[in-house]
């Protein structure tokens, strides 16, 4: 059984473009390191799930078209870019398994544990996680690897954050781990 690096729509639209996060930065570095480590081994897949809208999806009545498909604003950021060997999964929706080819992907590779990391902690990262869950998956999750949506809130990052990965840990059984404690 391997572990996927499941890399949550680090892409220009949500670092500087149409759903700009400020605390966004902080976690580029977190997961460069992590899908170094993931790509040297056999043990690991490095999976990115990309937001790619159309204009009749129904997260653009909630939110202002973002990573729509085919745009630079839907591209990972450089500093991330995926390599040979790692799986890009486009979606259209808040879970990464919904009308995606990741569960297909997944068992394919042979993976049955999920690592998280991204953005954001209370929506994609959230639903992503309650699917993965219901579907079986063991699941760990970084809380400095992700991130919730800065401007979503008047409420401070930092409690949302914590907010969010602690719903993670009680309804999910996630564990909590530093990235660098990945293992
Ligand atoms: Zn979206």
């Amino acid at each position: 059984m391997r572990s996927a690096l499941v890399v949550v729509d680090m892409l220009n639209d949500f670092l500087d473009g149409a759903l700009a996060n400020p605390a966004a930065g902080g976690i580029v570095e977190p997961i460069q390191l992590l899908a170094g480590r993931a790509r040297s081994s056999r043990d690991w897949l490095v999976v990115y799930v990309n937001d790619a809208h159309e204009l009749s999806d129904v997260e653009l009545r909630v939110f202002p078209p973002h990573a729509m498909a085919g745009t630079a604003g839907a591209a990972v950021v450089d500093a991330l870019r995926p390599e040979q060997g790692d799986v890009v999964v486009p979606k259209r929706f808040y879970s990464s398994f919904t009308e995606s080819s990741l569960e297909h992907e997944l068992r394919a590779h042979d993976v049955g544990r999920l690592v998280l990391v991204g953005q954001h902690t209370d929506c994609c990262v959230r639903h992503t996680a309650y699917d993965a869950f219901a579907r079986g998956f063991e699941l760990a999750v970084c809380p400095d690897a992700t991130t919730v949506f800065a401007p979503g809130s008047s409420d401070p990052v930092s409690e949302r954050q914590a907010r969010a990965i602690g719903y993670l840990r009680t309804y999910y059984g996630a564990r909590v781990v530093q990235s660098d404690e990945v293992d």
